[in-house]
């Protein structure tokens, strides 16, 4: 117990350093498999497999390179992650270091309780209530069901769970009752927003939304109220993860086809893919290798890419926005502050 407590102080320490450094990114997205056993509706992923992935090795130093680098955040997703075999292995590694997400289909979670319970968060993804209409999203007969459970098996074990149903079309009536349901329960919701790849670039570094027009969000109107129905219910329910300034950006996005934020893709955060390749987000190709870094991180080439992001408008992807929005120090330091558990044991100690 006296080891996890210094440990934990440690992270936490070294969380909020990172935190409050200027000029550094401050979240990773690393796709570290591309495998997946589920078909999506609205998924390029599984479409597109590829089995050739970096070793545990190598990913441990990617990781490395990542700490130095200043990243408070890691989320490992796919495909999915805990399809690999060293999943609990690289967990366990990234989350000494990192305030660390794991994301789930719903499928493997269950399996992976122990190396699970060193993680920041569990994401599992389910996107209604009615059994049927989540497995037609999901491609698969049962998923709802097994996804349920594992949120249940993993909350009662207490690990962090979230669920993140992703806004759509097909789902956007429900959110509201979503949200009750899991919240009353005591889980916290994060949500994505179901968004396809504009193909801003021919060569992008890969494929996640497909365009499905059962998707698209015609109803404008409906969105401009959840996002304010949200807003007021974030204010007596602290399980919802999403922050009052995202849904306002949302808001806007929908009521006044004005988009309120700039993307710091490249200078807030950045993706890695199953190869190691890095780009500000996957619609754009790969801007060098995550080995590189320390060279590449404040090169002219950089900086320029920077520029260009800054300007492009074209996707909706809400972690984008979420990142792009909440970029400053002290914006960072609240973020792990928020999204970490364990960093209250010192945060709050010092501001008494
Ligand atoms: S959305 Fe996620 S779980 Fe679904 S097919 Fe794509 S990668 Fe797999
Ligand atoms: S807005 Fe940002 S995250 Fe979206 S495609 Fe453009 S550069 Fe990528």
């Amino acid at each position: 117990m006296t080891y996890y407590l210094n440990s934990s102080l440690k992270k936490a320490a070294s969380v909020a350093a990172r935190s409050l450094t200027i000029g550094k990114p401050h979240h990773a997205q690393w796709l570290i498999t591309r495998k997946c056993n589920y078909r999506c509706r609205g998924c390029n992923v599984w479409r597109e497999q590829d089995l050739k992935e970096l070793s545990t090795e190598e990913i441990k130093r990617g990781l490395d390179i990542l700490r130095k680098l200043g990243i408070v955040e890691i989320v490992f997703s796919g495909g999915n992650p805990l399809l690999r075999d060293d999943a609990a292995e690289l967990i366990d590694y990234a989350s000494r270091f990192f305030v660390t997400t794991v994301y789930d289909n719903g499928s493997m979670a269950a399996s992976k309780i122990e190396a699970l319970r060193k993680v920041d968060f569990v994401a599992i993804s389910i996107d209604s209530l009615d059994a049927a209409k989540n497995d037609y999203i999901k491609g698969v007969d049962g998923s709802w069901k097994k996804a349920v459970e594992t949120v249940e098996t993993l909350h009662k074990e207490g690990i962090k769970v979230a669920v993140t149903p992703t806004i759509s079309q097909l789902n956007l009536y429900e959110i509201l009752d979503i949200t009750d349901h899991f919240s009353q329960k005591g889980i916290p919701l994060w949500y994505c927003l179901y968004s396809f790849d504009l193909s801003v670039d021919a060569n992008q570094l890969f494929r996640i939304g497909k365009a499905n027009d059962e998707f698209i969000i015609r109803d404008k109107q409906a969105m401009v109220k959840l996002c304010d129905a949200l807003i007021e219910m974030k204010k007596k329910n602290d399980k919802i993860l999403m922050t009052t300034r995202l849904l306002k950006a949302l808001r806007s996005l929908y009521a006044e086809d004005k988009r309120t934020w700039s993307c710091r893709a490249l200078q807030n955060f950045f993706i890695i893919d199953h190869l190691g390749r890095i780009a500000g987000c996957h619609s754009h190709n790969f801007a060098g290798s995550v080995f590189d870094l320390p060279k590449t991180w404040n090169s002219e080439k950089f900086n320029a890419l920077r520029k260009t992001y800054r300007k492009c408008s074209q996707c909706t992807y809400l972690c984008y926005i979420f990142y792009s929005l909440h970029g400053s120090p002290y914006g960072n330091l609240l973020l792990a502050k928020d999204q970490w558990k364990n960093a209250r044991l010192l945060l709050n100690k010092n501001e008494r």
